[in-house]
């Protein structure tokens, strides 16, 4: 049983939930953010300094 070009995972495609951005997310990528603000997110959220320098 061969299923036509597609995969079973996600039906619909999810960008990046950053306003303005649009990066479309990988389907295996359980980010709700591209790499880029997903970093950017995660500094938002702890705002406790885990890094110094
Ligand atoms: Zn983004």
């Amino acid at each position: 049983m061969v299923y036509k070009g597609k995969v079973k995972t996600n039906k619909r495609r999810r960008v990046c939930r950053f306003s303005g951005c649009g990066h479309i997310l990988s389907i295996y990528n359980p980010e709700t953010y591209c790499h880029v603000h997903q970093h950017f997110t995660t500094m938002q959220l702890s705002s406790a300094p885990l890094i110094r320098r």
